[in-house]
């Protein structure tokens, strides 16, 4: 027999869906919601639709936006661009406040062993922007663990004969180390450091 009512059942397995969310936690989440005045509900929920519908990918980077195309494409020199794995790597540069250029986000990282090969990530969208000759540098910002690494290199190979300068964040950073997890100033001196691949 199901030990809680349905829709208390409903609501514990959406929070548990949740990175992180055991069981307990979410139980505890559950219980919250329940508790909550019939408005506090109303704007969770609608915080919940309200970014699934206004959130989109930006075209030319790939980053989060609310329109076609990104704030940082619209005003950001566009001639350096730092190539990351995912768009929560965008807001741990950004919030250094030293790159001023713009990004490139792959969504993931050439990893075979789970099934993920360089079509299955935003490379091509890469090679088109470099293609597009306004680009000098390409910083490869991917994690500093072997996928990262792997991804990092694969890139350089496709960019370099397109006459582009490719460089790595340097490795200040610890080996299999995430960028969101990494501190500030550690990922700023890798930044100022990267080398040339
Ligand atoms: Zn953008």
């Amino acid at each position: 027999m199901e030990v809680f009512i349905e829709p208390i059942g409903r609501l514990i397995n959406e929070f548990s869906k949740l990175p992180g969310v055991g069981r307990k936690t979410a139980q505890r989440y559950a219980y919250r919601v329940i508790n909550m005045s019939e408005g506090e509900a109303r704007a969770f929920a609608d915080a919940i639709i309200g970014a699934k519908q206004r959130v989109h990918f930006c075209k030319i980077c790939g980053n989060f936006t609310e329109g076609e195309v990104c704030e940082i494409c619209k005003t950001r020199d566009q001639s350096v661009l730092c190539v990351v794995k995912e768009p929560k790597d965008v807001i741990a540069l950004e919030k250094l406040h030293e790159f001023k250029g713009g990004y490139h986000v792959l969504h993931g990282v050439i990893d075979p062993m789970n099934g993920v090969t360089p079509n299955d990530i935003r490379i091509r969208e890469l090679l088109a922007r470099v293609q597009g000759g306004a680009v000098k540098e390409v910083i490869m910002a991917t994690n500093a663990d072997v996928e990262g690494d792997a991804t990092a290199m694969y890139i350089a190979r496709l960019l370099k004969p397109l006459g582009v300068k490719v460089t790595r964040l340097s490795r200040g950073i610890p080996n299999g180390s995430e960028l969101e997890y990494t501190d500030d100033v550690t990922l700023s001196r890798a930044l100022l450091e990267r080398t040339e691949l």
